[in-house]
């Protein structure tokens, strides 16, 4: 028998398509696109204003998933971190990170992640599977229905999460027709509509990928950068061995930015490894002429992986260079490090680590 489809994983197009090949009237798929994007929708029966015959031809046909935690752990500073386990046993995490009264949903975008950066847990894991859109789009409606649950008040639940940020497990360019269609159907007017202000996609620098996201969506960029030379970044990101940096940055130089639209750079500090003032003067030279902002992120340590994070006064001189170089530079501590929700610490299938 042939598999149901799973509506969710359906952008709204593809999903006037499906309707249609069912026979069954494309005017109606604005409703049931809908329903799909809200948070609590589970079933067919809900779809109070699709016609009774419509929705009894979908079922037959069609299925409507939905994730639920395994495991919802809470930080003392408010960072709430969520397990889902999918239905083939993967298990994947996505982050809510509360802010001054605005929330920001990091999402996962595949379960492990093939890219084998040093430093990172979640590349220490290895590579499972690429997430489908709708386990994608999932994550967020599950944090969502939490967020209602535990009685956070917003007018309409497209007001719950003020920001998305693909910066949970996994490569997003690395499973880039899934990112795609589910940042349209996240970022779709008839569904959640989120704006491309409010989405940004991190990227370790997939240079043909970047070239593709430029031109096929409207989102931030984020760049994964953490060495301003060859020779470091190909020590800890394997990746640079394929895209080097001087292509990588290429691509950023022609990465469609309007208005006042800049690239975000993450750069990790870690001691003795790329964070020297020199390494500070020649990321201030190679990142010229690109409108940017720099996330400096102190190393978040673990038992596992033989890194350090530097003092703070190192921290912060490196940051003095690059702000007198004239750039945007901030230290972003990560949120959540007692729960292992920071920045690299997402790894759900035994590799789960201690902070030291
Ligand atoms: N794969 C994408 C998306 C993941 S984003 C990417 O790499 O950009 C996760 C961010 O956390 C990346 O910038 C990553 O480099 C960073 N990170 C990984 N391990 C970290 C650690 N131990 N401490 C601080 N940041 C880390
Ligand atoms: Fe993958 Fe990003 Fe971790 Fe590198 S830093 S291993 S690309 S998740």
């Amino acid at each position: 028998m042939k598999a149901k489809t799973d509506l969710r994983d359906l952008t709204y197009s593809r999903l006037s398509e499906y309707m249609e090949g069912l026979g069954l009237p494309s005017s109606r798929a604005r409703f049931v696109f809908a329903w799909l994007q809200r948070p609590g929708t589970r079933d067919f029966s809900q779809m109070v204003d699709v016609k009774r015959e419509i929705l009894a031809a979908l079922a037959e046909h069609a299925v409507i998933s939905s994730l639920v935690p395994a495991a919802v752990e809470k930080s003392r500073d408010g960072t709430v971190k969520f397990a889902f386990a999918l239905e083939d046993g993967a298990v994947v995490e996505s982050v809510l990170i509360p802010e001054k009264g605005r929330h920001t949903l990091c999402v996962s975008s595949q379960a492990g992640c093939a890219m084998g950066c040093r430093f990172c847990l979640t590349g220490g894991m290895g590579f499972s599977r690429n997430l489908r859109p709708a386990e994608i789009v999932g994550q967020v409606l599950a944090v969502m229905e939490y967020m209602i649950d535990v009685g956070v008040v917003r007018t309409t639940p497209r007001e719950l999460i003020n920001n998305l940020v693909f910066m949970g497990m996994g490569e997003p360019l690395a499973n880039y027709d899934n990112l795609i269609a589910a940042l349209r159907i996240l970022m779709d007017e008839r569904g959640l509509e989120f704006t491309e202000r409010r989405i940004t996609v991190s990227t370790c620098g997939i240079v043909p990928r970047i070239r593709d996201l430029g031109n096929d969506i409207r989102v931030n960029l984020a760049v994964s950068l953490h060495a301003a030379d060859d020779e470091t970044r190909s020590r800890i990101m394997p990746v640079n061995k394929t895209y080097g940096l001087d292509d990588l940055l290429a691509a950023c130089r022609s990465f469609p930015l309007p208005g006042k639209k800049v690239i975000l750079f993450e750069y990790i500090l870690i001691k003795g490894i790329n964070d020297a003032g020199d390494d500070a003067r020649r990321l201030a030279e190679k990142l010229q002429g690109i409108p940017c902002r720099i996330n400096l992120l102190p190393y978040n340590a673990t038992k596992s992986l033989d890194y350090q994070c530097p003092e703070e006064e190192h921290i912060l001189q490196f940051q003095k260079i690059l702000r007198d170089a004239g750039y945007r530079t901030f230290i972003r501590s990560s949120r959540g490090a007692d729960i292992s929700a920071a920045c690299g610490q997402l790894a759900s299938t035994g590799a789960k680590d201690e902070q030291t």
